[in-house]
């Protein structure tokens, strides 16, 4: 696999640009996130290069494990160091290759925030940045992963968490005349379906300690789910058709004002993410020797 180019590509998908676009108008303080949203939307629109890595779910995972809990994923080696070296040095000010590439790509995809601190504190590097930019490198495998093994989801998922890679939803949507409660991922994209009346993060169904805070002007689209019980929230969106996985979390950065409402009457996001996934990232060996002697038989 060649990577020809050495800077980041962008986004290609017209109504991803636009998105884009629109984002990077209304929400300009974000400008240094929102450069690699876009460089790893790019990236995930390739899903050519990610595919070979997508694992076989592991037959020995327990019962309500994601799909990816304890998957053995096999990247191309080169490639995807460049891939998260290239998000890195627009992030963090230190030389990047004292970064383990491979190792801090294995960390992002089981969101081990704890792992992405020490790979930074080893490079003198501050840990925040490069959770960011371990977060967007881990999006193209994520993406891909959810195309690729969406038919292997289980026919129901009744917990918060995702059922293929384990992160916490960002958002809830309801969605057609039915208006029927969808939970998605902004990693992978996945969506599942779960009850109304139940609190993503500690299950919680009394309706007494379920409510939901809403803007005035905008309650019917758009509203924060809360949660008296684990003092959690999400945000609830009501939708014509499913977003696409790529727009998850650039709507999660339209509608930063819901989070900090949120945040100011004392809700939160969980800080662990939903489950620990225990995937491993291998390399897969390039077989060179091999074309270049086949090379020399055809006589050339
Ligand atoms: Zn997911
Ligand atoms: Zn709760």
């Amino acid at each position: 696999m060649l990577w020809a180019h050495a800077r980041l590509r962008h986004a290609r998908n017209v109504e991803t640009q636009s998105r884009v676009a629109e984002v990077r108008r209304a929400r300009p303080e974000a400008e240094a996130w929102l450069g690699l949203l876009e460089a790893a939307l790019g990236e995930s629109e390739d899903g050519a290069r990610w595919e070979a890595a997508v694992p076989k779910p592991a037959a020995d995972r327990p019962v309500k494990a994601p799909l990816l809990s304890r998957a053995e994923i096999t990247v191309d080696g080169r490639a995807a160091r460049g891939w998260v070296r290239r998000l890195l040095r627009r992030t963090v000010p230190v030389r990047t290759q004292r970064i383990d590439a491979l190792a801090l790509l294995e960390a992002a995809v089981c969101q081990d925030d704890e792992r992405v601190d020490a790979l930074a504190r080893t490079a003198g590097a501050e840990p925040q940045p490069v959770r960011v930019a371990g977060q967007m490198a881990a999006l193209p495998l994520l993406q891909t992963c959810g195309r690729r093994l969406a038919p292997e989801l289980p026919a129901a998922w009744w917990e918060g968490y995702c059922p293929l890679c384990g992160a916490w939803p960002v958002l809830a949507e309801y969605t057609g005349l039915e208006r029927k409660r969808q939970l998605r991922c902004g990693r992978c994209g996945t969506g599942w379906a779960v009850p109304a009346l139940r609190c993503v993060f500690c299950a919680e169904t009394d309706h007494e300690n379920l409510g939901y805070l809403a803007p005035e002007e905008d309650e019917q689209m758009r509203r924060v789910e809360v949660c008296q019980t684990c003092k959690g929230y999400l945000k609830g969106l009501t939708t014509v058709r499913p977003l696409a996985p790529w727009a998850i979390l650039l709507d999660d950065l339209m509608t930063v004002p819901l989070d900090v409402a949120a945040l100011e009457r004392g809700y939160h996001r969980p800080e662990r993410p939903g489950y620990v996934l225990e995937a491993r990232i291998a390399e897969r060996r390039r077989r060179l020797l091999g074309f270049a002697f086949g090379a020399r038989k055809g006589g050339t």
